[in-house]
């Protein structure tokens, strides 16, 4: 929401990014209009990515004079992009009209083109390996915000995603209604309309959220930041295990596998030493008995100096000692490491 002086009067802007349909049809009759403008009007927004009410013409002139009184479209700039040279990766810094830093990640792979979008400032959970935790937390972002990270990198790019994940900076789960409304609105059939099946949630899981999404029956794919299947290896890492410990973590997976019938996927980083030995693979294997699975094995994105990426060869290893798994098991090399594309990297240098 921003201020603008106009004839000595203060009159309040609304920002339209990020409102449902419903919100923008009951807007448009308070401005004595037909709802169905509302309709025409999401569509400019969220499926033909305009940024200028101008540009919306089958409105009357008047109404989007109108229109731009009362809202304004978008909320980010760019403040600064990197492109990885061997990947195609991009990694955009934008700021939010507080002054505040978050950062988006577009990642090509052939025909997939897929987007990271950040759901907090900064972030609470502290995860030892994170550069994001660094930060420490500033505020969630609302659900213009988050959306809007789509909007303007697709318009920027004059392209269509085809996947958004939640894994920028942040804990989704602990911006939940925002994620949820922002999932809704990226999925939209007259908006962004990204399939449920494109949209992954990734939380280090925080349990009520678990079992609060499962009960909602959210067709998002959920993913999981397992990182290290020993309790207090784990705890370690990442310090949210003390509140939500492993054993309930699994309780609560279990409960979301049966209830949804969907898979999880688990996300792991893989840290020299820490998580990449034998008794490590065979601990995700007995973690994982019951929950039906994929794992996403992530070799560290070297960010801090506290931990190691495991050789090649450790990698490899890792995989096939999780072969036996009734589960498929990728590995994910992290993407643009010249364009400093690990979660957080380039707000934190721009702090
Ligand atoms: N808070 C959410 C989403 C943000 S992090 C979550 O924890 O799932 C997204 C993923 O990136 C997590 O799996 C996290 O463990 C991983 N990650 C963070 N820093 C990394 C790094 N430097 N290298 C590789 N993966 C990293």
């Amino acid at each position: 929401m921003i201020y603008v002086h106009k004839d000595m009067e203060l009159q309040v802007k609304k920002t339209i990014t990020g409102l449902g349909i419903e919100k923008i049809e009951q807007d448009m009759v308070l401005l004595g209009e037909k709802s169905f403008r509302g309709r025409q009007v999401f569509q400019w927004i969220y499926e033909k990515k305009v940024r200028d009410f101008d540009q919306m013409t089958n409105l009357a002139v008047p109404l989007r004079q109108r229109l731009s009184q009362s809202f304004i479209i978008g909320c980010l700039e760019l403040v600064n992009q990197v492109q990885s040279r061997n990947t195609n990766t991009i990694k955009y810094l934008l700021s939010l009209s507080d002054g505040l830093h978050i950062e988006s990640v577009f990642i090509p792979e052939g025909k997939r083109k897929t987007l990271c979008v950040s759901s907090q400032v900064g972030c609470s959970l502290g995860c030892r390996f994170c550069q994001t935790a660094r930060m420490g937390f500033k505020r969630n972002l609302t659900v213009g915000e988050i959306v809007d990270q789509v909007l303007f990198v697709e318009a920027l790019l004059g392209i269509k995603m085809t996947n958004i994940v939640f894994m920028g900076m942040g804990e989704p789960f602990l911006n939940y209604e925002a994620v949820l409304s922002s999932a809704e609105l990226i999925n939209h059939q007259d908006g962004i309309s990204i399939g449920h099946k494109h949209i992954v949630v990734s939380t280090a899981g925080i349990i009520p959220a678990i079992y609060r999404y499962t009960d909602e029956g959210h067709r998002y794919k959920l993913a999981v930041s397992l990182n290290s299947p020993d309790p207090e290896e784990r705890q370690n890492l990442m310090p949210v295990s003390r509140k939500y410990p492993l054993y309930e973590l699994k309780k609560a997976l279990e409960y979301y596998t049966r209830k949804s019938r969907r898979r999880v996927t688990f996300e792991y980083v893989l840290l020299k030493d820490v998580n990449d030995r034998l008794q490590d693979a065979r601990a995700i294997k007995k973690f994982v008995t019951h929950i039906p699975c994929k794992i996403n094995l992530i070799p560290y994105n070297e960010t801090s100096a506290d931990f190691q990426r495991p050789a090649e060869k450790t990698v490899q290893q890792f995989v096939d000692l999780l072969k036996p798994l009734n589960a498929p098991v990728s590995v994910r090399w992290s993407r643009g490491d010249d364009a400093r594309s690990a979660c957080g990297q380039l707000a934190a240098q721009n702090e």
